[in-house]
C-alpha cells in the first residue's frame, strides 16, 4: 500500500460506552443481572472463562449433597425418590463436571459460540438446581426430625454453594435463588418446629447477604474485565499500528517494492543463513540506463511513471528465493538465496532483461529501457552485507562503462583494480598537484586549410609514488574525492599559460567534468583564471560530455551560459556514446560537436559507422555547428572522413598529444606539411 502525502494512520475506534452496571453503581441493573452480556462479547468471554473454573465445583457440591441425602433416604423413600431421581441428578452432574473439566480452558471461541455456551450453562444449572431442590423437598415426608434437618441444611448449603460458584453468571445465580430459595422459605418457615424456622431464617439471611455481596463483587469483576479487555484491545490496536508503521517504513512509497532499508535487513539476514548452512548468495544490483535524461527531458512525473512500470515488471520475478527492492533513484537490488551456480545468476539477469525488453511509456512516447546489472556472490566477493553491496556496485558501475546492458559478476580482476584504485586515491590525496600534474597538447587540424586550428589540453599525472597514472583513472578518482575542482584550476592555469605563447588563431580546447560544471566556486575561479590569463576568451573552447550534463542539467546550463558570456565556446565531447539526444544539442547552444573515436576505428570499412558519422555531420551542418572527428589514426580513416564531409581532424595520424615544449616544433612540422595535408582534402 502506498502512503499518499497527507495520509494519516486510521484512528483507533473510541472505547465502547460504559455499560450499566459498571464500577460506578452499587449493584448491577436487572437487565445485566438476568441476561448474558450478548452485546459485550469480550465480557461474555471473561465470564465463560471464570465459569469454567467454578462449574466443576458447583457440580461436585450437588453430587456430594445428593449423595448424602440418598444415603440417608434410599431405604425409607419410594425407589423413584430414593434411587432413580438422585441417580439421574448425579449422572447429569457427573457428565457436566467431566465436560467442564475437559474444557477447563475454553480456548478460542467465536462470539456466538461463547454466548451459546453461557446460555446452555445457565439453562442446565437452573434446571438441575431446581430439580435437586424439588427432589430434596419431596424427601421431607419420609424422614425423622434429624433427616428433615439434614434436608433443610442440605438445600441451604447447596444453594449457597451454587450461588457462590455462579457469581459470574448472575442470571443463573438469581434464578436459582428464586426458584429454589422461595419454596425452601415457604416450606420451612411454615414449620411448627421453632429450630427449623430459625435455621431457615438464618439460611435465608445468609443466602440474601451472600447474593448481595456476590452481586457487588460480580459488578466489580465485570468492570475489571471490561477495563482489561479494553486494555487488550488498545494493545492490539497499538501493535497493529506499529506493525503497519514498520511495514510502511520498509516500503518504497512510489513503487510499492521493499525499500533500501528493507533490502539491507534482508541481505544481512540471508547472509547469516547462508553462513550457517554453507550456502551461496547473490547480491544483484540493477541500474536503468539513461534514466536521468528521462527525468531531465520529460520531467519527474514521467520518471516516476517509468519507475512504477519497471517495478511492476520486476515484481513478477519475486519468489521465495528472490527478493527485490528499490534502492533509490533508478537503482534496484535483488538478493538471490538459492543460486549454487553462476548459470542461475545469468538466467536471472536474462529474466530481468526480458522483463524490461518490452517498451515503456516515457513522456509521450514509447521507449525501451535498458539496464546494467552488477552481481557479487557470497562468500567469494565478500563476507559482510556492506562488502557484498559495495562489490556488486563496483561490478555494476564497471559494467556500465565497459559492458553496458550485460550482467557483470564481481571478479578477482575487479578486486585487483579496487586495490590499485585505493592506492591511486591515496596518492592523489597527498599529491603536490602543482608539481606532479602536467599537460599534453594534441593538435586539431583543419585539413582543407592545412593548418592547426587548436590544441586540446590533456591532463597528465606523474605521481611521485606511482609514476605515470592515466587520466581515465585519475580524473574519475578526482571527481569521486571532490578534488576535481582544485585539479581543474591547476590544469587550466598551466594550459592558459601555454596557450598565451601560441600564435593568434590557435585555440585552446580544455576538458571540463560534470562535477566542475556543478560547482559554483570552481566555475567562478575558472572565469577568473580566463580573465587573468591574457588569452582572449574567444580563443578558448570548453569540452563537455553528455554525462557531465546529466549530473544537474540546469546548473550545468547555467555554468555554460556564464562561460559563453565571457566569450568562450562550448564543444560537446564524445558525441554518440551517450544519450545523443537532439534535445540536448538544441537546448545547449553549442558551438561544436566532437564525434567520438569509437566510430572512427572501422570508418573506412564499416557502412554502419560511416552512416552514423554522415548523420552527425548533416546534423552539425543543419544546426550550424563545427564538427571535429577525434581518434583518426590512419590515412584510410582520414580519407573516408573527408569523403563524408568532415573537415576538422584530431588523432595520432596527425600527432599524439605532446608536452608543452614540443608544441612549437609540432606546429612548425605541420606547417611544413601543409601542402600534403591539403592534398588529402582534394584527393579524398
Ligand atoms: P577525451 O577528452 O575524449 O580526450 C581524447 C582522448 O583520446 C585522449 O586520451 C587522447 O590522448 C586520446 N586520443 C587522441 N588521439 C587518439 C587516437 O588517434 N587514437 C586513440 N585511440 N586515442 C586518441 P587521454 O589523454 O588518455 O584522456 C582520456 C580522457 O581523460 C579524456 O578523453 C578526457 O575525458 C579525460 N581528460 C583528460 N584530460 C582532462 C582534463 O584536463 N580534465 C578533464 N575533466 N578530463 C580530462
Ligand atoms: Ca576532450
Ligand atoms: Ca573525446
Amino acid at each position: 500500500m502506498a502512503v499518499q502525502p497527507g495520509q494519516t494512520f486510521p484512528r483507533p475506534p473510541p472505547p465502547p460506552a460504559r455499560k450499566p452496571g459498571g464500577a460506578g453503581r452499587l449493584l448491577p441493573s436487572w437487565r445485566t443481572i438476568l441476561n448474558v452480556p450478548a452485546d459485550e462479547p469480550a465480557l461474555a468471554a471473561s465470564q465463560l472463562m471464570a465459569l469454567s473454573y467454578r462449574a466443576p465445583m458447583l457440580y461436585l457440591t450437588i453430587i456430594v449433597n445428593v449423595l448424602g441425602l440418598t444415603i440417608t433416604h434410599a431405604a425409607i423413600a419410594p425407589p423413584l425418590l430414593g434411587l432413580v431421581l438422585p441417580g439421574g441428578i448425579i449422572l447429569i452432574s457427573l457428565l457436566r463436571l467431566i465436560g467442564w473439566h475437559r474444557r477447563q480452558r475454553p480456548g478460542v471461541h467465536d462470539e456466538a459460540g461463547i454466548l451459546h455456551q453461557l446460555h446452555i450453562a445457565r439453562l442446565v444449572v437452573v434446571g438441575l438446581g431446581s430439580c435437586t431442590g424439588a427432589w430434596a423437598l419431596s424427601l421431607l415426608p419420609y424422614g425423622n426430625a434429624y433427616q428433615q434437618s439434614q434436608v433443610e441444611l442440605g438445600i441451604a448449603l447447596t444453594l449457597i454453594s451454587c450461588i457462590v460458584c455462579l457469581i459470574y453468571l448472575h442470571s443463573a445465580a438469581i434464578m436459582l435463588g428464586i426458584i429454589v430459595g422461595l419454596p425452601f422459605a415457604i416450606v420451612f418457615l411454615r414449620s411448627p418446629h421453632l429450630p427449623v424456622v430459625i435455621t431457615a431464617i438464618t439460611a435465608l439471611v445468609a443466602m440474601i447477604t451472600m447474593t448481595l455481596v456476590l452481586l457487588r463483587n460480580a459488578s466489580d469483576f465485570n468492570a475489571l474485565s471490561r477495563s482489561r479487555n479494553e486494555l487488550k484491545r488498545r494493545q492490539q490496536e497499538t501493535q497493529r499500528l506499529s506493525d503497519e508503521n514498520l511495514r510502511l517504513a520498509n516500503l518504497d512509497p512510489l513503487t510499492g517494492l521493499p525499500n533500501r532499508r528493507s533490502f539491507f535487513a534482508t541481505l544481512e539476514q540471508d547472509r547469516r543463513q547462508a553462513e550457517q548452512h554453507g550456502q551461496n548468495l547473490a547480491v544483484v544490483l540493477l541500474d536503468l540506463d539513461r534514466f536521468k535524461s528521462v527525468n531531465d527531458i520529460h520531467g519527474h512525473a514521467a520518471g516516476d511513471r517509468l519507475l512504477t512500470q519497471i517495478a511492476v515488471r520486476l515484481k513478477r520475478l519475486v519468489s521465495e528465493t528472490v527478493f527485490i527492492a528499490r534502492l533509490g533513484g533508478d537503482e534496484f537490488g535483488a538478493v538471490l538465496t538459492d543460486c549454487p551456480h553462476e548459470t542461475a545468476i545469468f538466467a536471472f539477469g536474462a529474466a530481468i532483461q526480458q522483463q524490461l525488453a518490452g517498451p515503456c511509456i516515457v513522456g509521450d512516447r514509447l521507449a525501451t529501457i535498458g539496464c546494467s546489472i552488477g552481481v557479487a556472490i557470497y562468500p567469494h566477493a565478500g563476507g559482510s552485507a556492506e562488502e557484498l553491496f559495495e562489490r556488486a556496485d563496483y561490478a555494476l558501475h564497471h559494467g556500465k562503462q565497459t559492458r553496458r546492458g550485460e550482467v557483470v559478476l564481481f571478479s578477482d580482476e575487479h578486486e585487483i583494480r579496487i586495490r590499485q584504485t585505493a592506492h591511486a586515491e591515496e596518492a592523489l590525496r597527498t599529491a603536490d598537484l602543482e608539481a606532479e600534474m602536467w599537460i599534453a597538447f594534441q593538435p586539431i587540424v583543419d585539413v582543407p586549410a592545412g593548418r592547426v586550428i587548436a590544441f586540446e589540453a590533456l591532463a597528465r599525472w606523474h605521481s611521485r609514488e606511482l609514476g605515470p597514472v592515466r587520466p581515465d583513472i585519475f580524473i574519475p578518482l578526482a571527481e569521486r574525492t571532490q578534488m576535481i575542482g582544485p585539479l581543474t584550476c591547476v590544469l587550466l592555469r598551466k594550459a592558459l599559460a601555454a596557450a598565451r605563447q601560441w600564435p593568434d588563431g590557435t585555440n585552446l580546447c580544455f576538458n571540463l567534468s560534470g562535477q566542475t560544471l556543478g560547482c559554483i566556486q570552481t566555475m567562478d575561479k575558472i572565469r577568473q583564471l580566463v580573465r587573468e590569463s591574457g588569452v582572449p576568451a574567444a580563443r578558448i573552447e570548453f569540452e563537455i560530455t553528455e554525462t557531465a550534463l546529466l549530473e544537474d542539467f540546469d546548473l550545468a546550463m547555467e555554468a555554460l551560459r556564464a562561460l559563453r558570456a565571457l566569450g568562450a565556446r562550448i564543444a560537446l565531447d564524445d558525441f554518440g556514446t551517450g544519450f545523443s539526444s537532439l534535445g540536448y544539442v538544441h537546448r545547449l547552444t553549442l558551438d561544436k560537436i566532437k564525434i567520438d573515436k569509437s566510430f572512427i576505428g572501422d570508418i573506412d570499412v564499416s557502412s554502419t559507422a560511416s552512416s552514423i558519422v554522415k548523420t552527425i555531420v548533416a546534423l552539425c551542418h543543419n544546426l550550424n555547428l563545427a564538427c571535429v572527428v577525434e581518434g583518426v589514426e590512419t590515412e584510410a580513416q582520414l580519407r573516408a572522413l573527408l569523403a563524408l564531409g568532415c573537415r576538422y581532424i584530431q588523432g595520432y595520424f596527425i600527432s599524439p598529444p605532446v608536452p608543452e615544449e614540443m608544441v612549437s616544433r609540432l606546429m612548425a612540422r605541420i606547417a611544413s606539411q601543409a601542402a600534403d595535408i591539403k592534398s588529402f582534402a582534394h584527393t579524398g
